[in-house]
């Protein structure tokens, strides 16, 4: 949990005099600093003393909270989207132009729902991993929404293969290792969406929904870790070097097994994430009401 100097205020501070260390401003974060507990922050006219109550949600900027919960809110819905419309309705619509213009639909408003729920609390100075884990989620998640808005009408195998002419055993291989950096790409941005959203956890405090969501990050990486210690490299070995039949049988019953675990695994996370999202979103609602009590 955070110890910051202001944890003990104002019990400890007394009102008259100018605070002597660096207090962040719940709404606006401006530095406190000088100012007595009893006045107003100058940026934003915010209670200096509600700065200095603890770090709970319930004391947090009523904005950001709402915000945030309805990009959850948002991820939560379109994830549910995705994983129907990428099995079924893709596959039946004609023509190609609806495809192309609902995945671009999808894949922006995926960007807005992860820029939203990974909004920075302006008032609140996260632990150093917790702030890398919000922007690398960021980066992550948002890039893929970008790459498949760029690469909609456009296979990026075809790409290369216009420029270098592949050999189909090539062309496969290059498919496989742009699909798992794909699917890299989104777990670990899920991986770390999950370590920021534990953070808020403490935040609330929740200590259940805190202990789900660790799980739920193990789940997704230990799932992760099945495909790409067993999975990947029988995958790569097959498209790479000509095995003898037989060898290629069993490797396939086997390694066909696991890899339906491990996916089994990952929709189960996915459901898992999404329940978790509508919680983070509830509690979210919750305090922001709660702070707009509070606030002047
Ligand atoms: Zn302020």
């Amino acid at each position: 949990m955070d110890a910051e100097p202001h944890m003990d205020l104002p019990r400890t501070v007394p009102t008259e005099e100018p605070i002597d260390f660096d207090l962040t401003c719940r709404r606006c974060g401006y530095n406190l600093r000088g100012l007595g507990i009893a006045g107003h922050c100058p940026e934003c006219r915010a209670e200096v003393a509600r700065s200095a109550t603890p770090d709970l949600l319930r004391y947090s900027d009523v904005e950001w909270m709402r915000r945030t919960a309805r990009g959850a809110h948002l991820l939560a819905v379109i994830v549910v989207v995705r994983i129907a419309v990428r099995h079924t309705i893709l596959t039946l619509v004609q023509p190609e132009v609806f495809v192309t213009l609902i995945t671009i639909a999808l894949a922006a408003l995926w960007a807005v729902a992860i820029w939203e729920c990974t909004r920075r609390d302006p008032g609140h100075r996260p632990a150093p991993v917790v702030e890398r884990a919000r922007l690398g989620a960021r980066i992550l998640l948002i890039g893929i929404a970008a790459l498949e808005i760029g690469l909609v009408t456009r296979d990026p195998t075809i790409v290369v293969d216009s420029i270098f002419t592949l050999t189909p055993g090539a062309a496969s291989l290059l498919e496989w290792i742009f699909d798992a950096l794909e699917v890299t790409a989104a777990l670990l941005g899920f991986f770390l969406i999950l370590t920021w959203a534990r953070a808020l956890a403490d935040r609330i405090p929740d200590t259940n929904l805190a202990t789900s969501t660790r799980n739920t990050r193990k789940g997704i990486a230990e799932c992760y870790g099945v495909m790409a210690v067993l999975v990947a490299p029988w995958t790569l070995l097959t498209l790479v070097v000509t095995l003898p039949p037989r060898v290629v049988r069993i490797g396939d019953v086997v390694i066909g097994l696991v890899k339906v675990g491990a996916t089994i695994g990952l929709l189960v996370c996915a459901v898992l994430a999404v329940i978790l999202l509508f919680r983070y979103r509830a509690a979210l609602v919750k305090a922001a009401s709660e702070s707009s009590e509070h606030w002047t």
